[in-house]
This record gives structure tokens, sequence and C-alpha cells, in this order.
């Protein structure tokens, strides 16, 4: 039996002080050790980045030819290859992040080229037939299978997968036309994103006809002739959505909104039919089951059974729900939807007695942070602890670093960029830096201070670990000299603090399967379980408090600010669900008969799904993710099924118990990616089907 911490506990840690402080003041950069970032002295310019980048290359085309001149395949080739890939990845995973951040042209500039030549080269090596024979006759020959660790096997199975990608399992002629498909999915999928808004920029009105918008906004919008230009393709349109009396305008902003260009439709249905050919010449039906096989849902019959199974628990509560914010009378259409919302929600407002406001001084950063830290110590015996940043180590002077400490071990670091600025991307996101892995006597990096690398196991048996490195970013604005956070952004700090964790404990010894790297349906659940611990009781209680009073926040007040956001919960889910049904729909057989029409089968799936009466049938050619995900859209509803399926069964009577965490860390995450997702949910859930998963989802 485990020992349990108390609740409400402080200052247990021997490393330093607390979080609250450490995001409250203002940092103090030491100039005595200047080194590169993320502590990488060879970080330390635009140029250091380039030799970096440039060493890297030379380092992994060495590795490359060692791996290609062995005689014979062995267990090493599993491991060189995973290496090799770490050499790469270092740099590109670093390169795509300093790209995105750093304010520095020159370092804008070195990152995007190195992330190019890297990339490049890494191409090449999933093109490379010598090394794709040696990972495949290992995964063929017993004598060496016998001796693989299960990590290294999945491995193995992970880089044959990668290279056959590319096409190189085919002859010449298959993989012309293979690689055209790819080509295909990769460049018209990018124009895809590029253009998801509506087909028309703007319409035009008389003032009169908006009714019910802002007037300052009709102010800013009326043109020289005295009407009104509603721009289509802005947060506007929907606020008109919101507030304009008349319906039949709303219709028409509406349609208008909802329509994408022909052009749109077409990119997309060859998106999808080459992605259909992709799959028929990998030797399954559909891009749905060729996507699904190494994800926790294995085939495209189990998302169907989840998916039906969700409907019908979501959908009678959904429409209960548009009943109740519907006027008698009024026959609901789509384009009434966020108006009579809107109203509903003011109504609800105005009778509750307190404001939104009003909660919001009790969630200041500091205090979120440190109950994070505290919810981690208690459940997986993880610390965070404030890191003093040298000369250089960060993008910019508000970066903070938190060292992660497993006992007395340094396990790990985040980079936590919290704060919003000008020109900085506002979607909060979890990034991978440096993965976890084994380093053996015979790498340069063996002795490398540069990587932080961790000793790991007694005396003469201990090895050696290079130690994850992840970048968190949200938006967060700061006022006085204080940041106070809304509940909302209090769970996107737990959300992306749950994939840190996940980074921080799935320490594996092969950097392909470290942390994250997990099946894509999967690795949203222990983000998503985090998210729920930000509304317990018990964990407000640990971290809730008044920035300026230290009062523990008011639970009452707190549930019903709850109750408040609730009125169109299920509808949304609803609305996921018909989205994750056209996912599938599309990446369907479907999508490989000569009269594939998208916008056919969209019809049929909303005919029979969507709760209207009217539809806009061609509103899927703005649904970025269609692409993105590609038949795997429906991740976030299983994971948070999964998620309350975890909380119920460890968590609900006693969130703070060690026990339960370590339930779920052997369960998920310190496997990172070397188990089958499904073995991993089986460990942590039993056996379990799909439609039963679904029963979960409230
Ligand atoms: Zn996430």
């Amino acid at each position: 039996m485990i020992p349990r911490f108390r609740a409400g506990f402080r200052n247990l840690s021997s490393h330093g002080g607390s979080l609250a402080e450490f995001f409250a003041e203002k940092q103090s950069i030491s100039s005595a050790k200047a080194t590169g970032l993320f502590g990488n002295s060879r970080l330390d310019s635009a140029r250091g980045l380039e030799a970096f980048s440039e060493a890297s290359l030379r380092s992994a085309q060495k590795m490359d030819a060692n791996i290609q001149n062995a005689t014979a395949p062995s267990r090493d080739t599993v491991l060189q290859l995973d290496i090799l890939s770490d050499v790469i990845c270092k740099v590109v995973d670093m390169a795509a992040f300093v790209r995105l951040s750093h304010p520095s042209r020159h370092m804008l500039d070195a990152a995007q080229q190195a992330h190019e030549t890297m990339f490049e080269f890494m191409n090449h090596l999933n093109t490379s037939p010598e090394l794709y024979n040696k990972v495949t006759a290992v995964l063929e020959m017993p004598s060496i299978l016998k001796t693989l660790s299960t990590e290294e096997v999945k491995v193995a199975e992970i880089l044959k997968h990668d290279f056959e990608k590319s096409g190189i399992q085919f002859d010449d002629k298959t993989r012309e036309s293979f690689v055209h498909s790819a080509n295909i999915v990769s460049i018209l999928g990018q124009q895809f994103l590029n253009n998801i808004g509506p087909a028309q920029d703007s319409l035009v009105f008389t003032s009169s006809e908006l009714v019910g918008l802002d007037p300052y906004i009709i102010r800013r919008l009326r043109t020289f002739t005295g009407k009104v230009q509603l721009p289509l393709d802005s947060q506007l349109a929907e606020i008109a959505l919101q507030t304009v009396h008349d319906t039949n305008v709303r219709k028409k902003i509406w349609n208008a909104v909802r329509t994408p260009s022909q052009s749109q439709i077409e990119v997309l249905t060859q998106v999808l039919q080459s992605r259909s050919s992709i799959a028929k010449m990998c030797g399954y039906k559909s891009f749905a089951s060729y996507e699904l096989t190494d994800k926790l849902m294995k085939s495209p019959d189990h998302v169907q059974d989840f998916l039906q199974s969700l409907s019908t628990t979501i959908a009678p509560l959904a429409k209960k729900e548009l009943q109740t914010i519907t006027p008698a009378g009024v026959q609901l259409d789509p384009w009434d939807h966020s108006y009579y919302l809107t109203r509903h929600t003011a109504s609800k407002r105005g009778s509750s007695k307190d404001t939104v406001g009003a909660l919001t001084g009790y969630f200041s950063l500091g205090n979120v942070m440190q109950g994070i830290s505290d919810v981690c110590e208690m459940l997986y015996g993880l610390k965070f602890q404030p890191g003093s940043v040298a000369a250089g180590e960060v993008w910019d002077p508000e970066v903070r670093r938190l060292d992660v400490y497993e006992g007395d071990s340094r396990v790990g670091a985040i980079y936590c960029d919290l704060f919003n600025r000008e020109g900085k991307a506002p979607h909060p996101a979890h990034f991978t830096i440096q993965c976890s892995r084994q380093v053996y006597p015979w790498e340069d990096l063996y002795e490398d201070p540069n990587l932080n690398i961790r000793n790991s196991g007694p005396g003469d048996q201990q090895e050696k670990f290079q130690t994850p490195i992840i970048a968190l970013v949200c938006d967060f604005h700061t006022q006085n000299g204080v940041t106070l956070l809304s509940f909302s952004e209090v769970q996107t700090l737990f959300h992306e603090m749950g994939h840190a964790i996940h980074s921080m404990i799935g320490r594996t010894r092969l950097h392909n399967v470290s942390g994250t790297r997990c099946a894509t349906d999967f690795v949203e659940l222990p983000s998503v379980l985090m998210e729920k611990f930000a509304s317990a009781p018990q964990v407000l209680n640990l971290y809730a408090r008044h920035f300026e009073t230290n009062e523990p926040l008011p639970l009452d007040l707190f549930k019903a600010q709850q109750n408040l956001s609730m009125t169109s919960e299920n509808w949304e889910t609803h609305h996921q669900i018909v989205l994750s049904f056209i996912d599938q729909a599309l990446h369907s057989e479907a999508a490989s008969q000569p009269s594939f029409d998208p916008t056919a089968i969209v019809s049929g799936v909303l005919k029979q799904h969507s709760l209207y009466h009217v539809n806009s049938n061609k509103q899927y050619a703005q649904f970025g993710h269609l692409v993105s995900y590609g038949a795997t859209y429906y991740s976030y509803l299983l994971d948070r099924c999964l998620a309350n399926m975890t909380w119920e069964k460890l968590f609900k009577d006693d969130p703070l118990s060690r026990e339960s965490g370590e339930k779920f860390k052997s369960a998920v995450l310190q496997w990172g990616g070397s188990r089958d997702a499904l073995e991993c949910a089986q460990d942590l859930l039993g056996e379990f089907d799909y439609s039963q998963v679904a029963q979960h989802v409230k």
C-alpha cells in the first residue's frame, strides 16, 4: 500500500520556492553563465543553430552509412535506426518550434532552413530501400525477433510502417502512382486548409435590416453609400447571427458563411480520392481502415458502433436543449440557433446575481500552477521546481523553466511560454523539443553536457538517459502585474499540463515511442482526464484561492457559474458526433467509386443525424479537420468517454489518491506509445466494447 499525501500540504519539496511566487514575480535571468536555447549551448545564435543542424546532419549521414554497411541485420539495427531518427527529430522538432515562436528574424530564418534541410534528408531516408530491407529483415527473422524487447519490436513496426508510407514496398510502376497520390494529398490538402473561408467575402445590408446588431459595429461597417458591408470571414458574421432580429437576414448570412467555393469542393474530392487510392494500394478497403489499424479503434466498424451509440445517448438531450432555448410557437432553424441561445444565456445570466468576473480573482496563474504541481506530486510523485534561467536559454524574458523531479532525480524540463505578446500564435499547445531515450557508451552524446543526460539505476548498472524537454504555450493576459485566469483558461492549462505529464512519465528507452508519441486517438486521454481534476472540489480546495485575500473559492458560486455554461453542452457534443460521422463517411469505401460525390454523401449523413429540418450540405468543404485528422476526428469524443470512465473508476471518490495515480501511470502514462493503446485501455478499464464506452460521454 502506498501512503497517501494529505490535501492542502505545501513545500514538501527540498528544491526551491513555491510556483505561486515563481509565476507572479518578474524573472531574473542569470547572466553569469550564458548558454543557448533550451540550455543547449550550441543554440546560442542563428549561426549556432545552423552549425548544430549541420553537425546533426553529418552525424545522421554517418549513422545511415553504418547501418547500411552492417553485414547482417541485428537487434542493433533497431536501436541505431531509433537513434538516427532522434538525431533528426532533435533538429526538426526544435526548428519547428523556433520558427513559430522566436522573435528574432535571423533565428526564424535559420530554423526554417534547418527544418527544410533535415526534412529533405528524412525523406531521403524514408525512401531508402536498404534501410527498409534491414528493418523488414529484423521483423521477419525469429532468431533476431526473440532478442528484442516489446518496445524494440514496436519501434521496428513503426519504422517499417513509416517507410511504407512512401510506397517503398512497391514495384516501380505502383510506387510512381503511390507517390503521385501522396503528393496530391500533401499539396491539395494544404491548398484546402488555406481556403477554408466562405466563397463570398461580404454581404451588403441596410442598417434597418441589421437591427439588433451593436450600433457601434454597424457604424464601423457603413460604406460611403450608406449601406452596411458585413465581412463574412470574421467574428462579426457570428456576432450578427447572435444578435440580428430578422430571421431572413440571419438566414442569408448563415447560408453565405457556410458556402465554400466550388473549387474547394473539387480540391477536397481529389484529396479524398487520392487517400482512397493510397489505401487500396496498401491492401485496405478504405482510407479509414488503413488509418485505423494502429489506433485504439482498430476499424471503421468500431467507430460506427461508438458514434451510433453516442448519438443515441446525446441526440434526445441535445433536442431538449434546443427546446429550452426556443420560444413557444417558433420552429428553430439552424440560423436561429445562435440567436436564441444568446438570448437564453443572457436571461439566465441576468437572473443570476453573480457575474463570471467574480470568479476570476480565485484563479491566479501562480496558484493554479502550484495546484497542478501539488496534484502531480500526490498522484505520481512528480515535483515541478522553479528553474533559474541562464542568459540565452529562453526566447522571451517571460518564459520560465520548470524542472521536473522524481525523487532526487531531475527527469525533464518544461519551458512555460504562457503570456500573451504581440506576434505570438494564440493557440495553446504542447511542443516536444526533445524526447526521452537511453544513451549508450558508444555514442558521442554519452558525455555531452548539452543535452540533459540523466543517470538511472544503481552503481555499476547505471544507465544514462536523455531527458524529455517540452515547451508549453498559452496566451494569458497580465494586468497590473497580476495574471488572473478564467475557468476555461484554467482547464486549458490543466489540459496542456496533462500532455506535459505524459511526456515526463512516458520515459521510454527508445525515442520513437516516448511520451505523447502514441496512437492519435489515445493521446488526449491524459490531457482530458487532467481537465477533470480542475473542477473537483478537493482539488479546487488546493489551489483556488483569492489572489488578494487568500479566501478559498466559494463552491456554490462556482457551481452556479458552471451551470450557466451548460446550456448547449449536449448540442455541441451532438455537433461533434455529426462531424465525426461525416469524417468517417467521406473516408469510407465510397471514395473509391467512380460516382463518388461527397456532397451527396454528406446530405445522407445529415438527413440521418441532423437535429434540423434544413441543413447546409456544402459546409463540410470548410472543415479543415477532414484533412488534418483524416478518419480520426472522433478522437476527442472517444478520449472524453475514456477520461470519464477513468475518473469514475479511479479518482471520483478520492481525486488525490496516490494508489489511483500509480494505476493510471502503470496502465497508460509510463508506456508512451510502446504498448498497444487497446492493451493500455483494457489494463486501465477492463474489457469493454466500443458502444459501451460511448455510454460514458456524460
Ligand atoms: Zn490536447
